[in-house]
């Protein structure tokens, strides 16, 4: 039997990335906000229902930079339940993370905890879509708003996620989307903010851009951040693509959800109301003691069995090495919780239903023993 990877990457046809990349060959113009780069930026606007979109060359950068941008300081509260780049994303621009607990429904920030972990020095909020699930957006909007504070989505997994309609990234006031090759939309590497203030996207434009205003003004501290034309030709080559991607991944989930439904001590996330999903992940929780085996042991087993899911996310990022007695975990429970329990199953578009039977077929083989 074939070995089941927990993702692979989407790719155009290859015809198609050819046609698109052909005109770079005659202008030689291969970064620095170039034809492709405008023509993409234009196009996720649309696509993605917002104001104003500045590309980057991945979304950790996309996210430094946008919290850079809004020259915060002191405190930021945040999700410890995501990926590294989040909490890094704001420790690397000097800032201290506090971290908030999440709800066991969707595993987002729990905002009725939010408030308690507010003090003089917050000055932002960094919640993120995990594995696409709309935050509760309208109560942070109102915490933000009562408290002055900035509030900066980690949309990372919520590409094509609409909430009432509306887009994901015009929550907020500003969104980090990543186009990684892992996620359900890619352009290689890269990534964008989403911004409703033409002010701040200005200022994303210099930042990603080393901080030079013109030839001979150099007026902040940038980097160097920009998306190039080879990345930004496969974004729009997949963005032609994504709305089928996202269908097909509805149909796995659909399967998985079907065949996992009444396997005792698997719980899984229920459909969120009012929002337009994307499928991105197919987390599972996994109550050991009910289910006959641990999490760990469902994760060994299955990967002996050519099976490679992730524990997605363990560990919580309050307790990496690299923050080693800074945060104490047992300030958030609920995450340290599901943290010990969650199991990603693969997913992507071209996934097999077939493939998933076998998947299913294999976890519920070690259950109730
Ligand atoms: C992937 C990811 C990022 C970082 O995006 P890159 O494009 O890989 O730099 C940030 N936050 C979350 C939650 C992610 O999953």
């Amino acid at each position: 039997m074939g070995e089941i990877f927990v993702t692979r990457s989407s790719m155009p046809p290859l015809e198609e990335y050819i046609d698109e990349i052909r005109e770079l060959w005659e202008s030689h113009w291969l970064t620095n906000m170039g034809a492709k780069h405008k023509e993409l930026e234009k196009q996720l606007r649309q696509y993605l229902e917002v104001e104003g979109v500045s590309l980057f060359s991945n979304g950790h950068m996309a996210l430094e930079m946008v919290i850079q941008a809004m020259g915060l300081s002191g405190e930021v509260i945040t999700t410890p339940f995501t990926f590294a780049s989040t909490t890094h994303a704001i420790v690397r621009n000097g800032l201290t993370p506090v971290f908030c607990d999440i709800n066991p429904e969707n595993f987002t920030m729990d905002v009725s905890k939010m408030e308690a972990l507010i003090t003089e020095k917050t000055s932002a909020i960094v919640p993120v879509h995990v594995y696409g699930q709309v935050c509760q957006v309208e109560e942070i909007e109102e915490i933000a708003k009562h408290h002055d504070l900035k509030v900066i989505y980690d949309a990372a997994h919520a590409f094509g996620v609409t909430y009432k309609n509306r887009g994901i990234g015009s929550f907020g006031d500003a969104s980090m989307f990543s186009f990684h090759a892992t996620k359900v939309y890619n352009s290689i590497e890269g990534g964008c903010v989403c911004f409703q203030d033409q002010e701040l996207g200005l200022d994303l434009y210099r930042l990603k851009n080393f901080g030079i205003r013109n030839e001979e003004v150099v007026d902040s501290v940038g980097a160097n951040a920009k998306m190039n034309e080879f990345q930004a030709a496969m974004g729009i080559c997949n963005l032609r693509h994504v709305e089928e991607e996202i269908e097909k991944r509805k149909r796995i989930v659909s399967c998985y959800r079907e065949c996992l439904k009444d396997t005792r001590g698997i719980r899984f996330m229920k459909e969120q109301e009012n929002v337009k999903s994307n499928y991105a992940y197919f987390p599972i929780l996994i109550e050991g003691s009910e289910f006959g085996i641990s999490r760990d042991c469902v994760y060994d087993l299955l990967k002996e069995k050519g099976i490679y899911t992730r524990k997605y996310f363990y560990p919580l990022t309050n307790s990496f090495a690299c923050y080693k007695d800074q945060y104490d975990v047992k300030e958030t429970p609920v995450a340290l919780d599901v943290s010990k329990k969650v199991l990603t199953l693969p997913l992507y578009a071209d996934l097999a239903l077939e493939d998933v039977y076998r998947i299913c077929d294999n976890i519920k083989a070690l259950g109730g023993k």
